[in-house]
């Protein structure tokens, strides 16, 4: 398997206010539910760096979250910035091709 196809976005659009899409370069579409993306935050703010430990209380995450904007981060991951006003969330390719995995 081609590591770099897999962890290669070749789209990335919003399809409708509660899910993103994500094409990869190996062939493979996932689809996020945008409200998980915004609980799978790993920034200091939601993860203690040290611990690991998980700083985000999912109950403070209104159920209709979406994201405003969307920025590459280089080549290698996106940047959101939330309704909720967070904005520190960097999410790399290979964090988002994991998630899409876990199904
Ligand atoms: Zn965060």
């Amino acid at each position: 398997m081609d590591t770099a196809a897999r962890h290669t976005p070749t789209r990335i659009q919003q399809c409708g206010p509660s899910e993103l899409e994500i094409a990869w370069s190996d062939g493979r579409e996932s689809r996020y539910p945008v409200r998980q993306l915004r609980l799978a935050c790993s920034c200091a703010h939601c993860v203690d760096e040290w611990t690991g430990e998980d700083r985000l209380d999912p109950e403070s995450v209104p159920d209709d979250v979406r994201p405003l904007q969307i920025q590459p981060v280089g080549r290698y991951a996106i940047q959101i910035d939330w309704s909720d006003g967070h904005s520190t969330g960097i999410y790399s390719f290979r964090q988002l091709r994991a998630l899409a995995d876990l199904d």
